[in-house]
């Protein structure tokens, strides 16, 4: 039954190997990383290689097709599913190279793919279906998010409550129980290109942090495409929602040598990712109570729905094995320290 399965098997885990830049292979920089199989890879550390398993290891000669290659999640997501892809890891190990792409779009990621395999899957169900496709663009900055469709100073056809100000957008739940962005701006689309021009001009509306180098790196990206589907046999109707998350770099304030409001955001990034790492320790150990309240990035992404092959292999590393303990431990009602 692909509905059970669905249900049971609730977050992937996929590991992509950078290739080295021009610049790392010039210097000699040492690669340490390796695949070992479909499934693992080993990591050179100081204290000698540790080994990690994940659902699938895509080394780096993978391309951008290899990884979008299965559209599973997009047909779920059409099929009335919530559905979220996000990439996680430190600034500069290809978050955005592999959720949006390169800058000159000749390798395209999994959002501009997305959008393409959702109107193609569309276009060959028109027979029988009848779709809907509207979508909200958010960015999560010091634990406030605003709504990339709302700040276009300018722009007459655009609704803003404030002049070249993004509006603030709070995190609802209705009474079924599904988490929604209230107050942020949807927009509907009729084409993948419509779409993809949406993507294009939220992106221009990134808060860019003027002292960090690396553009968006300090603000999570989160890329909503909601689907209606009418039966147009019964009537039916069915929606389903496919979010799409470049998130901030994973990266410690300690190590970026942040001072002040570098330091608020370096915080609230690590709070919202760490309250990330309870929600995927939770899920991966099938735990009942899964904490998605602590943080509005997983407030956002609650009822994460994704098929997995291979539900038994769980992530397994230290930290997630120590936040897997403080859950357990918090759970038995013992107290715990921070
Ligand atoms: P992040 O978003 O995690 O900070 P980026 O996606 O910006 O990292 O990647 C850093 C640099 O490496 C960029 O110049 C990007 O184009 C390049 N890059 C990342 N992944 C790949 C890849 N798989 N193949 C080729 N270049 C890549
Ligand atoms: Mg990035």
């Amino acid at each position: 039954d692909p509905e059970e399965k669905i249900l049971q098997y609730k977050i992937r885990v996929f590991c992509r190997i950078r290739p080295a830049s021009r610049a790392e292979a010039a210097q000699g920089g040492a690669i340490v990383v390796e695949k070992i199989d479909e499934y693992s890879v080993t990591v050179e550390t100081p204290r000698g290689p540790r080994e990690f398993q994940f659902d699938k290891v895509f080394s780096a000669e993978a391309s951008q097709e290899d990884l979008f290659h299965d559209t599973s999640l997009i047909q779920l997501a059409i099929d009335g599913y919530n559905v979220c892809v996000f990439a996680y890891g430190q600034t500069g190990s290809g978050k955005t190279f592999t959720m949006v792409g390169d800058k000159e779009q000749k390798n395209p990621g999994i959002i501009p793919r997305a959008f393409n395999a959702m109107f193609d899957i569309m276009r060959e169900n028109s027979s029988k279906f009848s779709f809907k496709v509207s979508a909200y663009m958010l960015e999560l900055y010091n634990d406030r998010l605003q709504d990339l469709f709302a700040s276009q100073a300018g722009e007459a056809h655009v609704h803003t409550q404030s002049h070249g100000q993004a509006r603030r957008v709070e995190i609802k739940r209705n009474r079924k129980g599904v988490v929604f962005a209230q107050g942020a701006e949807t927009k509907e689309a009729s084409s993948a290109q419509e779409l993809y021009a949406l993507f294009q001009q939220a992106c221009a509306n990134r808060h860019i942090s003027a002292t960090m180098n690396v553009e968006s790196s300090r603000s999570h990206l989160i890329v909503g495409i909601m689907v209606e589907s009418r039966n147009l046999t019964n009537g039916s109707v069915s929606s389903g929602k496919l979010s799409l998350v470049d998130l901030a770099g994973s990266e410690r304030a300690a190590k970026t040598g942040a001072k002040d409001h570098q330091l608020k955001e370096a915080n609230s990034i690590n709070k919202s990712l760490s309250a990330l790492g309870d929600v995927i320790s939770a899920l991966s150990a099938e735990l009942p109570h899964v904490p998605y309240r602590n943080s509005k990035l997983t407030q956002y992404a609650t009822r994460v729905k994704a098929i997995t092959n291979n539900a038994q292999r769980n992530v397994e590393s230290k930290e997630i094995a120590q936040l897997k303990e403080v859950i357990m431990k918090l759970r038995s009602g013992q107290s715990v320290e921070e």
